[in-house]
């Protein structure tokens, strides 16, 4: 019987960790803890986004706030809005909305981010540190929040990983890099293909755990995919419908895989809304680790 990680049992469970955590948080610091997104321009996707974060954010117990910045801005415009808000200290977590304005040096305002604050774990310093993490000790550095969600997800699950062969399609820094670095940390044996490996289908039926992170709708078939093996579904891609309005799939044939997988994750309702999950998580760690700090 293959098992469906869907993402509502974890989140309910998270929800309940997250609030006691907030409330003790509250009490250490004699405010809420704080997540700013800053956002610039009008792009419709990203207010879904964020209103999705919002929503998370209150259910939890923590403040969430929005600074929006008109789309003609400049790079300085944003470097010193991250500027202000990471001195203020009534903000614990702060993150810049993707896509940034043409025109704006979307690298620098990522690296301008404090490494204390970058609860998207975004940065260089942070993405150092979590390659870095000593074998066998816990990674306490805030890392991205997608990969996290599935580490998460998976160990919900019960999903053994240590000796595993896992393949992750994608090598971006928010997904397929900082996925690697988890899964490696866990005891798999990790391999990244990308649009440029040859013959993944060799790679793929060898392996274990499959993560699709493409951004290619069904790009993962089950002429790829080993009988018992773990895929999680990271893409988010929107196509029509036979009814002729667009819907959101994978990038796994979930229809075909489904009954080859011992495990895989839906979408939507997997991997989603575990990213969202954990931005709220970090925002409270990094709470906790500035009232500790005090
Ligand atoms: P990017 O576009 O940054 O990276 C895509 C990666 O996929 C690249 O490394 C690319 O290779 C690789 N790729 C493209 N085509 C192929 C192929 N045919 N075979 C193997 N690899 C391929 O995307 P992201 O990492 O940001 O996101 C990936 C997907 O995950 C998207 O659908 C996105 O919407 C979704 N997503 C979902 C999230 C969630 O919360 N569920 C969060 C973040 C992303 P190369 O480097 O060679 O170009």
């Amino acid at each position: 019987m293959t098992k469906i990680l869907a993402a509502k049992p974890v989140t309910e469970a998270l929800v309940k960790e997250m609030q006691a955590s907030a409330i003790t948080v509250t009490a250490q610091l004699g405010r809420k803890p704080k997540l700013v997104v800053v956002v610039a321009g009008d792009d419709p996707a990203s207010a879904i986004y964020i209103r999705n974060k919002q929503r998370r954010a209150e259910a939890v117990g923590i403040d969430a706030a929005t600074e929006h910045l008109p789309a003609s801005v400049h790079t300085s415009d944003v470097l010193a809005v991250v500027q202000r808000l990471n001195a203020d200290d009534g903000v614990d977590g702060l993150i810049v909305q993707l896509p940034l304005p043409d025109g704006v040096d979307a690298e620098a305002v990522r690296n301008a981010v404090d490494p204390d604050k970058d609860v998207d774990g975004f940065t260089d310093v942070n993405q150092g540190r979590l390659w870095s993490t000593p074998k066998g000790q816990p990674i306490t550095t805030l890392r991205p929040c997608t990969p996290r969600g599935i580490m998460k997800l998976l160990d919900f699950y019960n999903v053994p990983l240590a000796g595993k062969r896992a393949v992750i399609l994608g090598r971006s820094n928010i997904v397929g890099k900082p996925m690697a670095a988890m899964l490696l940390h866990a005891d798999a044996t990790v391999t990244i293909a990308h649009s440029r490996t040859t013959n993944p289908q060799t790679i793929l039926s060898d392996a274990d755990i499959i993560v699709a992170a493409t951004g290619q709708a069904g790009i993962v078939s089950d002429a790829d995919v080993k009988p018992g093996a773990v895929i999680v579904d990271v893409g988010m891609n929107r196509i029509a419908g036979t009814d002729g309005k667009s819907k959101l799939v994978g990038d796994v044939d979930f229809d075909g895989v489904q009954y080859l997988a011992s495990a895989i994750t839906p979408v939507p309702g997997g991997v989603g809304p575990m990213t969202v999950n954990m931005l709220i998580y970090q925002t409270i760690e990094a709470a906790q680790k500035r009232a500790a700090a005090k």
